[in-house]
């Protein structure tokens, strides 16, 4: 049972060892409120250290054939597979997920993402182009590793967020320090071992745990070169921020508000299992939700009652019993965010709150009450400028807003109501009209958009944010491209250098190569 979960004091990773500090934290157990042990906190001398060990680490491993690195980081897709349900159980206690969820996606999609990378750079992922100038001259382009890498991740995903940032990251030939998150951090020291186990040298992946002042030691450092980050909105302009001042590279994947469109023509059923998935799969604490469901006034009437009766099958209970798919929110803090926007959606937005609300859910017997468990819940009758349709909650709260399909110009207005938000991170479309559908995908402001699905991530599919939901993408080919730097060659056959500096007489052929 999730009450009786109990782990080892966390220490720190660098230098291919365990390091402990004097200064501990807790992690929580979001089911019931209870401890789960504790975890040694990093300062600026053991962030230094991580630092360090990933510096003298990489000669070593950015020059190690892109083909050897490829068939070390196999060999820990093989181990992270193996061990798939003791990771997934972790994730469950530390998370506050269902089961049912972690033992089927959070490990599977990290190291399906590691796999990709690995067999991406074995298969020529790394090489450069080359543009032929001229019949005795051409440019080549090699791709050089960037360096020591800060990773700094969220806690909703917290060891596919560790993957999808360390399996390119390494691929590379890059070295890394992570930071999970602070309410999540059981996942990392079995993954560094794992790494280890798996032929990873020392220094080359580690580990400091803390909170948001560590992150910002490592962003920091002089001596990292990129920070890839996680998190939210706010947070990801500090780090960019202090990233900029050293000139560092940056990946950023922050929040979103993403609009979740439904077409007058949409199969029901398909509606309403998209809008359920983006907005209540683990418990509505995904980046890429579409908490704003776009619904034709003609539909509102038949979707409001086949959600309601969906909703029924969302079960609260023990994480570890396979019926149960809807866990607590991750923390206190987060719960009671979330439960502030609920009431505020019902007393100052007073939109129609149609299932849900702030009270607690009725769970089984036998679950403790103390966790942090919210009903999922849904408000109709959402206009645009309310806070809980334009705020990210980041938790189980679906805003219907009803739109009118009887004008000329209905769908330029969909169009731009759904477009009117700072953030751009994911957006689709359900309908059985394909072109109708791509032509709201190619008008959508949103750097990852679905039709007639909503939340698959593949490792082949690149992902990352547009307007302020962030810079760069993770995954696919061009995720790779964020973690390495291009240097461009031009080479001149013949021996002749193009130059102005020639005798009068002799003023002719190399300036025209100028
Ligand atoms: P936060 O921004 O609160 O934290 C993210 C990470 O940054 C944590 O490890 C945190 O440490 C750390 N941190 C906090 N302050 C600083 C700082 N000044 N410098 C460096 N690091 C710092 O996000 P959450 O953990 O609350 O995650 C939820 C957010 O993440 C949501 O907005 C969600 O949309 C977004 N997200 C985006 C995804 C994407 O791919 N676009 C995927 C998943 C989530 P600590 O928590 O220990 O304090």
């Amino acid at each position: 049972m999730a009450s009786q979960a109990r782990y080892d004091t966390q220490p720190l990773y660098y230098n291919g060892q365990r390091q402990t500090t004097s200064e501990t934290f807790q992690t929580i157990n979001p089911a019931t409120g209870e401890s789960l042990g504790n975890v040694c906190k990093a300062n600026q001398q053991s962030v230094h250290l991580a630092v360090q060990s990933a510096k003298e680490a990489f000669p070593k491993w950015s020059t190690t054939p892109p083909i050897e690195r490829s068939r070390i980081l196999l060999k820990a897709v093989a181990l992270l597979r193996a061990r798939n349900d003791d990771i997934a159980r972790t994730e469950t206690h530390d998370t506050g997920k269902a089961y049912s969820e972690t033992s089927v996606v959070d490990v599977v999609t990290g190291a399906d993402v590691l796999e990709y990378y690995a067999n991406l750079i074995a298969s020529g992922g790394l090489n450069g182009e080359t543009t032929q100038l001229r019949p005795d001259a051409w440019v080549y382009t090699t791709k050089a590793p960037l360096g020591v890498c800060a990773g700094i991740g969220a806690w909703n995903y917290p060891i596919q967020i560790a993957l999808w940032k360390s399996a390119p990251c390494l691929a590379a030939g890059n070295c890394m320090v992570y930071k999970p998150s602070e309410f999540t951090p059981l996942h990392a020291l079995t993954l560094a071992e794992i790494y280890a186990e798996a032929g990873v040298p020392p220094g080359v992946f580690n580990v400091v745990q803390g909170a948001g002042d560590v992150g910002a030691m490592l962003t920091s450092h002089p001596d990292v070169a990129k920070v890839s980050f996680t998190g939210q909105v706010s947070t990801g302009g500090k780090v960019a921020g202090a990233a900029a001042a050293g000139m560092k590279y940056v990946t950023m994947e922050l929040g979103g508000k993403s609009p979740c469109i439904i077409l007058p023509d949409a199969p029901l059923e398909n509606a309403v299992d998209g809008a359920m998935m983006a907005n209540f799969y683990s418990t509505g604490q995904v980046c890429t939700n579409g908490t704003r469901v776009f619904v034709p006034r003609s539909m509102l009437s038949s979707f409001e009652t086949r959600l309601l009766e969906k909703l029924r099958n969302i079960r609260s209970g023990d994480l570890f019993d396979p019926d149960t798919n809807f866990g607590p929110l991750v923390s206190r803090v987060h719960h009671e965010k979330v439960l502030k926007y609920i009431r505020h959606g019902i007393t100052q937005d007073r939109a129609r709150l149609i299932a849900g609300g702030p009270e607690p859910p009725v769970l089984p017997a036998g679950i403790s009450s103390r966790g942090f468990w919210v009903q999922p819940t849904v408000f109709s009758d959402c206009t645009d400028n309310m806070k809980i349709t334009t705020d990210e909650i980041f938790g189980p709260v679906l805003c219907i807003l009803p739109y009118d399909d009887n004008s000329a110009d209905w769908q330029t207005t969909l169009l731009r109501r759904a477009n009117a938000t700072k953030l751009g991170l994911a957006a689709g479309v359900f309908t059985r009209d394909l072109d109708a559908a791509h032509r709201f995908i190619a008008g959508l402001e949103a750097g990852i958009t679905w039709i007639n699905t909503w939340g698959e991530s593949p490792a082949e599919m690149s992902v990352g944010g547009w307007k302020l939901s962030g810079l760069g993408v993770e995954n696919g080919r061009r995720g790779l491209e964020n973690w390495v730097q291009n240097k461009s060659t031009l080479v001149e056959m013949g021996g002749s250098v193009a130059t102005a500096f020639v005798e009068p007489t002799t003023a002719k052929g190399p300036q025209s190569k100028l």
